[in-house]
């Protein structure tokens, strides 16, 4: 539990400066009553008789989702709890846009949501939600205040149960006519939602030129989409034809999109801006504007660090790093994310830096890094523009080129801050290339420097060659959180599987001195930091082993006798869970847990509210800490046997776990 408390403390000290001013976020331990939104009662008065024009079984969707599905994002951490002062600041912009002579704005509320994604949506309630992606890009109170109003309006005018309804009449009709009319329906929407927005913050002074800025540069951003990352996956899952690009091309200005074109968009910003003549870039509070945003970089880049996706972490912590060098977070974003990617990957190690996801066959064949074509980096333009003439773009020699040679550039960079962390991040990258004597000599570094959240690991790795845990205690994880119905998550299906937890910990707990249970269902909603801690966990085991893994470990646990196959799994420099996120040893550590058993279970339902399974399937995860390989135990399925009973899943797993042959 200490675990995330020491890792702030160590990133506070690597950067006082920028957390002076930072509004940093702290997962509550107790989930606060007041995100409760009671979704029981809510659902059984609302679901005595479907909505009207909906079927029965469409208005249980609607329902599943507006009521159980937003308490779930609420419960499970996606969105952020009690965060003071940017939940006070949001509720004031709100509140000065959005006139008082609208009855449905008493119902108005803001919420932030844990989504590094530049978007906001709105939910039939008057929930707002605002990604913090959206705050970390938004460049000016004026736009800010503009989405705001987008989105109120969005509520206002009930265009989520209109365009809903809309929609089932198209996609049940077959016809052409319709499907176009339901897009057209859907674009008015927008339009509709952007002249309230502009008549509510134009009346209020904002510049909307800042609006009309902002949609330029939306369009220019996706004619420079040509160019990036996320473009490049694009052309590479077509297989590089033309008509991707043309597709593209496309899907910006025609019949079927949602959205009006930003170019449209932009001219009615322009014509409202010459009847309302604003000039207001702020009007609430420029300073904690910008205290915000900058906060909202660094959660940005937590999150994608959380979620063990370290491809994206890297990328935005390697951009803010070309704004601020001095900023040792970023440093060590950019070393660790480089570490951890080599580890999980090890074919990186020569590519060319940040080259994994993009199609540049001159760059890739040379092993050339992305600094020689940076515009594959941006998907801002003014990012672009600000950016672009930075010297790691216009020096001939490049300072380093794979991504081997760039985490012994900001590794180095960070010892020459003193950051001892540094040391250890080494040694520990020299491990996933079985490399003792650089481990030993890295590792011995660190501890003698003396101070680290890692020197009892350190010490126990090199005495044992691979992670180290005293102490016999086991920590069972069981997540059967995973429910579907049709391809939507349902909540309310997940929050009825409660009721087998007493089956499950009748099998799987055999001795309760020596074994913890944690059941990820009882956290939802309950206790936001251990969950956030456990979802943690579970992003970083599903990172490092890939289905590969999975069907190559699969032999019976326990068998006395190996063979020489089965042996050299058990490799001491096997990929290890610890080694990705070193992080965790502590806690490992406290705890005397050195056999961790992770289980993950998804069901499907056919219909939204009948309890009736149609297929469900899980994986069970063994790994004892000391070194030994991994177990994995996952369930057969076929035309044949499509589920199981919970009972029988976790008698499966009993048998796994506890019976030798
Ligand atoms: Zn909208």
């Amino acid at each position: 539990m200490k675990l995330l408390l020491s890792l702030l403390i160590f990133l506070l000290i690597i950067c006082k400066t920028s957390f002076s001013q930072s509004l940093s976020y702290q997962f509550p331990e107790k989930f606060n009553q007041v995100y409760n939104f009671k979704p029981d009662e809510a659902f059984a008065i609302l679901n005595k008789e479907p909505l009207k024009g909906l079927t029965k079984e469409q208005s249980d969707k609607f329902r599943i989702n507006n009521i159980y599905n937003t308490q779930y994002e609420f419960d499970n951490n996606q969105i952020y709890l009690d965060w003071g002062q940017a939940e006070v600041y949001l509720m004031r912009l709100l509140d000065t846009i959005i006139p008082d002579t609208l009855t449905k704005k008493k119902n108005l509320n803001v919420f932030i949501t844990r989504d590094p994604v530049n978007n906001a949506y709105t939910k039939n309630n008057g929930f707002l939600f605002i990604n913090i992606g959206l705050l970390a890009n938004v460049r000016s109170e004026a736009i800010l205040a503009y989405v705001i109003g987008h989105e109120s309006g969005h509520y206002i005018f009930d265009h989520q149960y209109k365009g809903l309804k809309k929609f089932y009449e198209a996609y049940y009709s077959k016809n052409f006519v319709l499907a176009d009319e339901y897009f057209a329906f859907k674009r008015k929407q927008e339009a509709d939602a952007d002249y309230f927005a502009m008549q509510c913050s134009g009346k209020l002074g904002f510049n909307l030129k800042e609006t009309a800025q902002d949609y330029e540069m939306n369009d220019m951003k996706r004619r420079l989409y040509r160019y990036s990352r996320g473009y490049a996956n694009m052309v590479k899952a077509s297989q590089k034809t033309e008509e991707a690009i043309d597709r593209q091309k496309s899907k910006t200005n025609s019949s079927s999109s949602s959205h009006p074109d930003d170019v449209a968009r932009m001219e009615l910003a322009n014509k409202m801006q010459l009847i309302y003549k604003g000039s207001k870039k702020y009007l609430l509070d420029s300073l904690f504007f910008t205290r915000l945003r900058k906060t909202a970089r660094e959660e940005c880049k937590k999150i994608y660090f959380d979620n063990a996706r370290y491809e994206e972490c890297l990328s935005i912590a390697f951009v803010d790093y070309l704004y601020d060098s001095k900023n040792l977070k970023n440093v060590y974003y950019i070393y660790e994310s480089l570490r951890r990617l080599m580890y999980i990957k090890p074919k990186l190690k020569t590519m060319g830096f940040l080259l994994d996801g993009i199609e540049d066959d001159e760059l890739f064949y040379a092993n050339k890094s992305l600094l020689y074509k940076p515009d594959y980096l941006f998907f801002d333009v003014l990012e672009y523009e600000e950016l672009k003439n930075h010297s790691f773009f216009t020096v001939e020699k490049k300072p380093f080129n794979t991504y081997e040679q760039a985490f012994h550039y900001f590794s180095r960079e960070a010892l020459k801050y003193n950051m001892n962390e540094a040391n250890f991040s080494i040694g520990l990258h020299y491990y996933g290339q079985k490399n003792n004597d650089s481990v030993a000599k890295y590792l011995n570094k660190y501890i003698e420097n003396g101070s680290g959240l890692n020197i009892t690991f350190a010490g126990n790795l090199l005495k044992n060659k691979s992670p180290y845990i005293e102490g016999n205690k086991w920590i069972v994880i069981y997540d059967n959180s995973g429910n579907y119905t049709g391809s939507s998550y349902n909540y309310y299906q997940a929050r009825n599987k409660k009721s087998v937890n007493p089956i499950i910990r009748k099998e799987l707990l055999q001795d309760t001195l020596n074994t913890d249970l944690v059941f990820i269902n009882e956290l939802i909603g309950t206790q936001p930091k251990l969950l956030a801690q456990m979802q943690k966990l579970e992003s970083n085991l599903f990172k490092l082993y890939d289905e590969d893994d999975v069907s190559n470990f699969k032999k019976v646990k326990l068998k006395t006798k190996e063979n020489i196959e089965e042996l050299a799994l058990s490799h001491p420099f096997n990929k290890h869970f610890l080694i990705l996120a070193p992080e965790f040893y502590n806690w490992f550590a406290e705890n005397k847990y050195s056999t961790l058993f992770l289980v993950e279970v998804v069901h499907q339902y056919q219909d939204f509210l009948g309890g009736k399974e149609e297929y469900n399937t899980y994986t069970g995860y063994y790994q004892e800490i000391n070194g030994k390989r991994p177990y994995f135990k996952d369930a057969i399925r076929n035309a044949f046997l499509r589920k199981q009973t919970d009972q029988e899943i976790v008698s499966d797993l009993n048998k796994f776990l506890y019976v030798t042959e």
